[in-house]
């Protein structure tokens, strides 16, 4: 063994925690040939070696002598020197980052053949033909990786060649044919470069090594990054590694073998084999591999060993692993081994089979899945892979796939539903007025706005497949058409499928397959192992969470399906939805009021209505929490568009007294921001009666429950709270009118009264409107708007993209809650409040509240619970429980 050095380790010299500085690559092959597995020889440059050589433009000076020292070493294990003429010894060099980014990288293998040692080789091996077939693989990777050859240049001389013989097949060119490629490649490098391909094995080596380094900022590997979210600064490692040979004969071959089934997690050996072939072959799939059992058949020595290995591996990794293995004359190699990607299915399997066979505790499977992998399984997907190309890309807002005709409006949506037919409702983007076609219809289509438009926020709310921000669409609603950027026309009628999770829209109905996991998420019935294995998990995290996970719901429907999903309570209902449709006329009769008596009218009108609401959602929630927001959007957002009202009044033959009213109404309430405008509790004080007629409609209902024999438990909300003033003024009417209703019914009505934190200067002041409030319920939508200052919708459609390809955003702050900024606020907040008021009761309620990595933010700030759309429930649960584990709470010890 030899010393370890800064910049090269010797394979035995490492191990598996060493991911950082040997890549994830080379510390497995550190830790095999610590466990013992028959690893070819070899040794590791660090990534350390590779930050440098990527800052200053050169390796470290050290980086050479290390290099040759370990070459030195294993040039004396394996009792061959690097390239000697008679008997060469081979090394492969492999990029190898600390998280895996397959086929980002260079690999260049058969360093150390030249004119000299491919003879060498050939008269050792036996074989003539695997000898120039070694050097021609040679002299193309390190041509096009390593002196910028275009590799299409080299792929035409095979080319050229196999059409001369009239074959197809890499295989049937022999010795000669070969032989004569080799002196065209390197006529071709040295044509291309004005050099010649280096004759020097340790030249060879060392430009390789330089060229793996370069390789981590080439274009693909900086995308992918991208796309992964891994940071640009890590660098690879590189693993320098004895070659062994899969390609001498049909008792050689190579392969990948993973200890289960990545795919389904079913328990047992699973993998490809491929007969007389190197690594790379399995990868270009020049030829088809045959099942890993077949090697058992094959070479039955080999395959009981590969088995062995894999099940030391696993139980040493106590995890999936993979491996790439090479026979060479019967000797079986294990050439890598990692901790194996796996779908979502078999992720929970895994996982689930681990800790029933002992491997794993609870907690620790617990830990090997996540709420993104069960959304994957939460929802339908299409049966079978499409085999069109997709006509729009959009973003992914709302997952599940569904199948339906496309209208225009609400309106079509609605009737054709009417009809028991299943729509796709398409719009430039959504707004509150298009809510009952979204209802009606199987998914939304837009083309403007993110993951966090009306169209994605509410289509998620109620589970229907959303594609938004398909920018490329042309949409004409007054034509009733589409046109895609490939010229196809859409028009109303017209059958669409549309993909959710994956953002995709395609022509025509593609088959179905409902989601197992979705079923049973909501029916509790296992139906197989993989149901089993999800249910297991979050009865795991039932079990550690302190978290609890209410719902964001506002009709009884979905109130007892979020029941069904496991949701302990609503945290939020919002009111306005309950004002529109039929009612938008008893809302217009308020707001166009000319004076109290005919506002109490209306007011009087609605409350029967509203009553009607909360006693359903109080019944489907019976005995568990419902938080009631108060009326929170502007008042104009229920009347209709100025220009089209004032389009209709222009061509109206007779004006229509009530149109103009309505008109003068939407002029007066006209805003430049309605965002930060008379809007939230502004408008429970700003207009008489509503906070009264709202809060009675809670109390009788409350009543109404109680005398049904029911355990109503409704909390008031007041929103877009920023001075507890405002928040005095609105509880003292609340509590008046609750008194009131107690009074007039002989009830006792104990119903909490709390604010939502959704304006900085809230989160600010927390400490004085704590005094004032039961309850925090944190408005993380407005919260990360009013902290950034920025317009969701606006942002979204305009320079969201911008930012978010600039890295100001790693996520959008709309999906991911901003800790730093927006997660700050609420740890003051949270802070403050409890130090005021200890029996302060906290929350969120924002569409983070749904949102993985946010609940461990909300866990560690100690909140009490978060609250979210019925169907992102159990990817609450699950992460709530996950925190409990991994996360610790700083703000308090709750
Ligand atoms: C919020 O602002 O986070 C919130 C839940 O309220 P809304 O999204 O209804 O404004
Ligand atoms: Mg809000």
């Amino acid at each position: 063994m030899s010393t370890p050095t800064t910049y090269v380790y010797e394979f035995a010299d490492g191990n598996r925690e060493m991911t950082g500085l040997l890549g994830g690559k080379g510390a497995g092959l550190a830790e095999m040939t610590r466990l013992g597995l028959p690893v070819p020889p070899g040794f590791t440059v660090t990534t350390e070696a590779c930050r440098i050589y990527l800052e200053t433009g050169q390796e470290p000076p050290e980086l050479g002598v290390e290099v040759a020292r370990a070459l030195a070493g294993l040039e004396r294990a394996m009792g061959r020197d690097l390239g000697r003429p008679d008997d060469p010894l081979l090394v492969s060099v492999r990029s190898g980052a600390r998280f895996s980014m397959p086929g980002m990288m260079e690999t260049i293998l058969d360093i150390g053949l030249n004119d000299a040692s491919v003879a060498g080789l050939a008269k050792a091996s036996g074989q003539e033909r695997f000898a120039w077939d070694s050097y021609r693989r040679l002299l193309q990777m390190f041509g096009h990786t390593v002196m910028g050859v275009d590799g299409a240049l080299f792929e035409q001389a095979i080319g050229a060649h196999k059409a001369a013989l009239s074959v197809t097949d890499d295989h049937a060119l022999d010795a000669a044919e070969l032989a004569a490629l080799v002196e065209e490649f390197q006529a071709i490098i040295r044509r291309e470069t004005g050099e010649d391909f280096p004759q020097d094995p340790f030249e060879q080596l060392y430009r390789a090594v330089r060229a793996v380094f370069a390789s981590w900022n080439s274009e693909r590997a900086r995308v992918y990054r991208h796309r992964e979210h891994i940071p640009e600064d890590l660098g690879t490692a590189v693993n320098i590694q004895t070659m062994v040979f899969g390609n001498l004969g049909p008792d050689s071959g190579t392969g990948v073998a993973f200890t289960r089934d990545p795919a389904t997690g079913e328990r047992g050996m699973y993998g490809d084999y491929l007969p007389d072939a190197q690594g790379e072959d399995v990868v270009a799939g020049v030829r088809d591999a045959v099942p890993l059992a077949e090697l058992k058949d094959l070479d039955p020595r080999a395959y009981a060993e590969l088995g062995d290995h894999l099940r030391t591996l696993e139980a040493h990794y106590r995890d999936l692993c993979d491996v790439e293995f090479t026979v060479e004359r019967g000797k079986l190699w294990i050439l890598q081994t990692r901790v194996g990607k796996r779908t979502a299915e078999a992720a929970f399997r895994i996982a689930h089979d681990l800790q029933d066979e002992g491997t794993l505790t609870a907690d620790e499977s617990l830990g090997r899945v996540g709420g993104t992998e069960l959304t994957r399984l939460m929802f339908p997907t299409f049966a079978t892979r499409p085999a069109d190309v997709p006509l729009a890309h959009g973003v992914p807002a709302s997952p599940g796939a569904a199948v339906g005709v496309v209208v225009f409006d609400s309106e079509a949506a609605v009737r054709r539903a009417a009809d028991g037919q299943h729509t796709v409702l398409v719009r430039r983007e959504t707004t509150p007025d298009d809510l009952p076609g979204m209802i009606a219809a199987q998914a939304v289509l837009t083309s403007r706005g993110g993951k966090t438009s009306h169209a994605a926020v509410v289509a998620r709310g109620m589970g229907k497949v959303c594609v938004c921000g398909t920018e490329a669409l042309a949409i004409d609603p007054a034509a009733r058409l589409f046109t895609t950027p490939a010229g196809v026309v859409v028009r109303e009628g017209d059958t669409l499928s549309v993909d959710g999770t994956a953002g995709t829209v395609y022509p025509g109905a593609l088959p179905l397959a409902p989601s197992e996991v979705g079923r049973c998420l909501e029916t509790g019935e296992d139906t197989g192992p993989l149901t089993e294995a999800v249910l297991s998990a979050l009865a795991h995290a039932d079990s550690v969470r302190r978290l609890e996970v209410r719902a964001n719901a506002d009709t009884p429907e979905d109130a007892a399906r979020a029941r069904r999903l496991g949701a302990q309570g609503i945290g939020l209902c919002r009111t306005e939805h309950m004002f529109l449709g039929e009612r938008r006329s008893l809302v217009e009769a308020m707001i166009l009021a000319r004076d109290d008596g005919a506002r109490e009218q209306a007011l009087a009108a609605l409350l029967p209505l509203q009553r009607e609401d909360f006693t359903g959602i109080l019944k489907a929630m019976d005995g568990l929490p419902v938080t009631i927001r108060l009326l929170d959007p502007p008042l104009h957002e229920f009347l209709p568009d100025r220009t089209e009202l004032a389009v209709r009044i222009a061509r109206a033959p007779h004006p229509d007294a009530h149109d103009r009213d309505l008109l003068g109404a939407v002029e007066r309430m006209h805003e430049e921001n309605p965002m930060l405008g008379l809007r939230g509790v502004r408008l429970g004080l700003a207009v008489p009666g509503l906070v009264t007629m709202q809060v009675r409609a809670v109390a009788e209902a409350v009543v109404q429950r109680l005398r049904e024999g029911g355990r109503p438990r409704a909390e008031i909300m007041i929103p877009l709270v920023g001075a507890v003033e405002e928040l005095r003024l609105a509880r003292a009417e609340a509590e008046r009118v609750l008194a009131e209703v107690a009074e007039e019914t002989g009830q006792n009505l104990d119903c909490p009264i709390g604010t939502m934190i959704e304006l900085p200067r809230a989160a600010l002041t927390a400490g004085r409107i704590a005094a004032a409030a039961d309850f925090f319920s944190f408005g993380t939508n407005d919260l990360t708007q009013t902290t950034w200052g920025l317009s969701r919708d606006d942002a979204e459609a305009s320079f969201f993209p911008l930012y978010l390809e600039k890295g100001v955003f790693a996520t959008s702050p709309f999906e991911t809650l901003d800790q730093e900024g927006v997660g700050r606020l609420v740890e003051l907040a949270v802070e403050a409040g409890r130090a005021v008021n200890a029996r302060l009761e906290t929350g969120v309620c924002g569409e983070h509240g749904g949102d993985p990595e946010s609940i461990h933010f909300f866990h560690r700030a100690g909140l009490d619970y978060v609250s979210c759309s019925p169907l992102r429930i159990p990817v609450a649960r699950l992460e709530a429980g996950r925190a409990a584990l991994t996360d610790v709470t700083t703000s308090d010890s709750r």
